[in-house]
């Protein structure tokens, strides 16, 4: 039976043999050769996965593939993220690998990691073998290093994500698989290692939920457990809001909102940031309109960060203090507080018919508060303003600046951008619409402003 006081008063020792003690996972090691499968991979990937083995042998270093990217190997599905476990030499690897892709490569002497972005556009991410310790509950860990693989890969989240691709010439293409990862992905299970592992780090919890939605895995019964236990009684005071949020951005970003809800029930994750709600009907029905208009300006190749809007769906009634707490971007958290200001905003609007008028209005709002505005709003000559504002008045612009107004006899100064805010009322509100006709108006007015000055 696990006991989780003593397990976080124990030494980095201990507290090792207790993980093993409490594992969750039979060791049963296997290899299969998987080369069949390295040929259908991108030839970069192939050429980058060929020369890291090669480095490797040079420099004394066993070099893997490990994570997402052997796991969707398997799959035959695309990953452009490769992870890499290495038992030493990493500055040396890093180097070289990186002058022979052309790539930025960065190494962290602190935690013994590293990662290079290659010219083709591959992320590469480089871990020295290493154990964990956690100090206390959801504690960033510290590190240990390890010249054993399989205590590495003991201390990762699940077992599908536990097996590695060796790289060594010899045996490029053997996948290892320690804890029955393979026969887990084949039988669509989701089983985390150890029974500790989601106090540890309950961001492996939103990690698990992505695994269950993305490739449709099913907890196993003691993982499920352990799942609902630590949702229900953990407080997560400790974990900071960022790493939960750096999960759910992930989770958002491939994800649709709606996609979540059914698990929300058995698995309220966020409750990682304090927060407890019920999924009523509403959230479902908003998370559904919003994946309409996402869709929509997605196939116009809008720029719109859909993950945050998903966010700000889920987090609608969350108080704004709270947000303001959480260490992430003024303009993000911006947005996760707009759907509480949507009711005074959606009024200002029905409210406002001229074109330039409702132009200033929606300038004050950035694209993502304009499509949560359509989400929530119930009238359609509203919504109509706000597409009017997206598609048409948000593009219009003129061609006069502030040059022309002086080579046209008007001094520098504060009057000059009152002539060109004129300029462009006229042109919003559809009084003028071209080059030669923003000219006149601006001879116009200039010549309204000299004469008064006389
Ligand atoms: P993706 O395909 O989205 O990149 P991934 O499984 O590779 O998925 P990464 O975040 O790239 O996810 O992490 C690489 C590997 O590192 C994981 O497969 C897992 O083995 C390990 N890992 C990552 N985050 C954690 C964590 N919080 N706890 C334990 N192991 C982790
Ligand atoms: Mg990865």
């Amino acid at each position: 039976m696990m006991d989780i006081y003593n397990y976080y008063q124990a030494d980095t020792v201990e507290q090792n043999q207790l993980r093993y003690k409490n594992k969750l996972v039979d060791f049963k090691y296997s290899t299969y050769d998987k080369s069949n499968k390295i040929k259908i991979l991108p030839d970069e990937i192939v050429k980058i996965l060929l020369k890291a083995g090669k480095i490797g042998t040079k420099i004394m270093s066993d070099i893997y593939l490990v994570g997402g990217m052997t796991r969707d190997l398997l799959l035959e599905r695309e990953n452009r993220d490769l992870d890499f476990v290495v038992s030493n030499n990493l500055p040396c690897l890093i180097e070289e690998l990186s002058t022979e892709f052309d790539g930025e490569g960065s190494y962290n002497e602190k935690f013994h990691t590293g990662s290079i972005l290659t010219r083709s556009g591959f992320n590469l991410d480089f871990a020295t073998f290493r154990q964990e310790y956690y100090p206390y509950p959801a504690s960033l860990p510290l590190v240990k290093f390890t010249e054993n693989l399989k205590d590495d890969l003991f201390r990762r989240d699940f077992t599908v994500n536990t097996m590695v691709l060796n790289l060594h010439p010899d045996r490029f293409g053997q996948l290892e698989d320690y804890f029955g990862g393979i026969e887990d992905l084949n039988k669509r299970r989701l089983q985390v290692i150890h029974s500790f592992s989601f106090y540890d780090d309950p961001t492996r919890i939103i990690r698990g939920l992505r695994l269950m939605v993305e490739y449709g895995l099913s907890p196993d019964e003691r993982t499920k457990r352990l799942l609902i236990e630590v949702l229900r009684n953990f407080n997560f005071i400790e974990i900071t809001p960022v790493r939960v949020i750096n999960e759910l951005r992930i989770l958002l970003e491939r994800n649709k909102g709606s996609d979540l809800t059914g698990y929300l029930r058995d698995y309220p994750i966020f409750r990682l940031l304090q927060i407890d709600f019920e999924i009523k009907e509403e959230i479902i029905s908003s998370l559904q309109q919003l994946e309409e208009y996402l869709a929509y300006y997605r196939e116009k190749k809008y720029n719109i960060r859909e993950w945050l809007l998903r966010l700000a769906v889920f987090l609608k009634d969350v108080s704004p203090v709270q947000i303001d707490e959480w260490d992430i971007k003024k303009s993000e958290k911006d947005i996760l507080k707009f759907p509480g200001k949507i009711k005074s905003r959606l009024n200002i609007i029905k409210n406002t018919e001229e074109r330039f008028a409702l132009y200033k209005v929606f300038q004050e709002y950035t694209r993502e508060e304009c499509i949560l505005l359509l989400t929530f709003s119930n009238e359609e000559s509203t919504r109509d303003k706000i597409k009017i504002y997206l598609e048409e008045l948000s593009r219009i612009s003129i061609d006069i600046d502030g040059f022309i107004l002086q080579d046209l006899g008007l001094k520098a100064g504060p009057e000059m951008r009152e002539v060109l805010d004129r300029i462009l009322a006229a042109k919003i509100s559809g009084k003028i619409n071209n080059t030669e006709e923003e000219l006149k108006l601006a001879r116009d007015l200039i010549k309204e402003r000299n004469g008064r000055d006389k």
